[in-house]
């Protein structure tokens, strides 16, 4: 058995579970991309670009450095790769990515909506609001460029401008609960925007108090 199988089996399990479940926007598609960070650090195991997830197996799964030096796998790595390791190298907190393609969350994409704090239950797994990240190209630098631009924020999901989404956790079952939550909140926000009534944000000091507690 190889040093990073159960990684990269990680990794196929939950890119099967999040596909089949449309967050990828085609169940026989490869768009999106999952990655974690590795042990020695400055490398990460990413999924291959143009791999349908159905057809995908751990043995498929790249290993890169933070140059994007192939360490071990047959198929190209993301394209998304460059952005994958610009979080990493941007917040230590972080130790799994999941970029995706779902419903909701590209709606808000494209009506430029970033979504403020509505649940306690969000706010506290997420953060106090969800970015949107202004567009770039897919796989271009100065679509990593802008994704660390808003990384300060300490949040573990953003809005891809014309793109899709973004989650983060401090390993993959929390990427992937972020991801599921992500797309929830972005449903309810949207049905909610399409009513025309006021949206009720959570109070000031209950997203101080929930940021304190996050910490
Ligand atoms: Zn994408």
């Amino acid at each position: 058995m190889g040093k990073f199988d159960t990684d990269k089996q990680a990794i196929v399990k939950c890119a099967r579970w999040l596909s089949e479940r449309g967050f990828f926007g085609c169940v026989r598609g490869s768009g999106g991309n999952i990655s974690v960070k590795l042990n020695p650090e400055n490398m990460i195991a990413i999924t291959p670009t143009r791999r349908p997830y159905q057809e995908m197996s751990p043995g498929d799964i790249c290993v890169v450095d933070y140059k994007l030096k192939s360490i071990e796998g047959h198929l190209t790595p993301s394209v998304e790769t460059t952005m994958h390791v610009s979080v990493y190298k941007n917040r230590p907190d972080v130790n799994a990515v999941i970029h995706t393609h779902p419903v909701f969350a590209s709606i808000l994409s494209i009506i430029n909506r970033p979504i403020p704090a509505l649940f306690d239950e969000i706010t506290f797994e997420i953060g106090s609001a969800v970015e949107l990240i202004p567009y770039a190209i897919s796989g271009s630098a100065d679509l990593a460029q802008h994704v660390v631009s808003k990384l300060g924020n300490d949040c573990f999901c953003y809005i891809l401008q014309n793109h899709g989404a973004l989650s983060l956790g401090r390993d993959l079952d929390q990427a992937w609960k972020n991801a599921e939550l992500l797309e929830k909140v972005a449903q309810i926000y949207y049905y909610a925007l399409t009513t025309g009534r006021k949206i009720a944000t959570l109070p000031k000091d209950a997203i101080d108090q929930i940021n304190k507690m996050r910490k």
